[in-house]
């Protein structure tokens, strides 16, 4: 039998209310209301802020109007499905599938938040940027990440958009040049993204945790101006409690090298991920679609995905860090149905971003934009 837990409406007093054993009776029954996916619903009252609610208001699936099935979505993205593979495989509209990513990617950072809170971090961390393309591949971006050295736990990520490089010709240097018109890149994206990233394992970091933090990077300098001007990480610095290693990137990408970690779940990436597949003909169209997308991967790679597969590992990479099975068994059987709410959870910063779907896409959301651009639709979107 259902019973609320909590008021949903974050104004009242019973929201961040806690249940026990000598619950207070804080909300009546208050009727049904019948739906065409649910039946005879029962509906509830809230005797303190009167808010009226039903047991479908705690349910994933609040005001959906078709039933799709979230652990298809779920599998589908981490083994190279796009939004129109899921679409037609689902028989459900593009629309449908982004709308259902996005509430997988909720319950993903809510539940990631949550588990955190139960750790300390007890390793280094190893940090990258992961390259790859939003639109087009005059838009490249990096999805900066921080891995654990030893557990490979996916602890955060931050985003960058970045300018194209390499040798281009007369023809596609000119391509360049329009599109950077047109759109607003921020010369010090990588630097300011790191440096969110860093303020997120702080975050993550205890203040009763008395243990060091010790970062591996390669040698991209944009590193060293963050974390030479991270307010957070000056205190850690002051009491020496923080170290920086850089390994050069052309060192081989062995079990050995300190950087095992983040070169790891590069190619994981690379071959899970619809748009992140080497010579993909699958682009990500939206920025805060790919970021919902990799925090659902992270999910997945925490909590679901064995440690290092092959050695025939039963621990999960959650369970190397630390985090207490019993609670994320508890929790990943609540991932597909039951609705968590942001205002009784500390979400990191960076995830609130990806929540809030604040990164702008380049050509998508600019105004200077001629309307040729946006309606080109040659490639499958992701
Ligand atoms: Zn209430």
């Amino acid at each position: 039998m259902f019973k609320p837990h909590f008021c949903p409406n974050p104004e009242c007093h019973f929201h961040a209310y806690q249940n026990n054993q000598r619950s207070v009776k804080w909300y009546s029954k208050d009727g049904f209301y019948s739906s065409r996916l649910y039946g005879k619903v029962q509906r509830y009252k809230c005797k303190y802020c009167k808010v009226r609610f039903s047991e479908q208001t705690f349910n994933i699936d609040y005001h959906v109007k078709k039933k799709v099935s979230y652990k298809a979505i779920f599998n589908g993205i981490a083994a190279t499905s796009s939004i129109s593979d899921l679409s037609r495989k689902e028989k459900v509209s593009p629309h449908t599938i982004i709308n259902r990513e996005r509430r997988l990617a909720a319950q993903a950072m809510y539940i990631h938040s949550i588990l955190l809170s139960t750790i300390t971090i007890q390793e280094p961390i190893v940090c990258d940027g992961f390259q790859s393309v939003v639109q087009n591949f005059y838009f490249p971006n990096n999805i900066n990440i921080a891995i654990g050295k030893r557990t490979q736990f996916f602890y955060s990520l931050s985003y960058a958009q970045i300018k194209r490089a390499g040798n281009l010709s007369d023809q596609q240097v000119e391509k360049k040049e329009h599109y950077e018109s047109v759109s607003n890149i921020d010369p010090k994206a990588v630097e300011k993204s790191f440096s969110e990233l860093i303020s997120s394992i702080i975050e993550i970091m205890k203040e009763s945790d008395k243990s060091e933090l010790t970062l591996f990077t390669d040698r991209k300098q944009a590193y060293v101006a963050a974390i030479r001007n991270n307010l957070k990480l000056r205190t850690l610095i002051e009491a020496e409690k923080f170290q920086h290693t850089r390994i050069s990137s052309k060192e081989p990408r062995t079990i050995k090298n300190p950087l095992f970690s983040v070169n790891y779940m590069d190619r994981q990436f690379r071959k899970d991920l619809s748009e992140h597949v080497v010579k993909s003909i699958c682009f990500g169209r939206n920025v805060n679609n790919q970021l919902e997308r990799m925090v659902i991967y992270r999910f997945y790679h925490n909590f679901i995905k064995s440690y290092r597969v092959r050695g025939n590992n039963k621990y999960t990479h959650s369970d190397m860090a630390g985090i207490p099975s019993k609670l994320s068994s508890y929790y990943i059987k609540h991932f597909f149905r039951e609705r968590f709410f942001p205002s009784r959870i500390k979400i990191l910063s960076v995830d609130q971003k990806i929540l809030k779907r604040i990164y702008p896409t380049p050509l998508l959301d600019n105004s200077n934009l001629k309307k040729q651009e946006t309606s080109k639709k040659d490639t499958k979107i992701a």
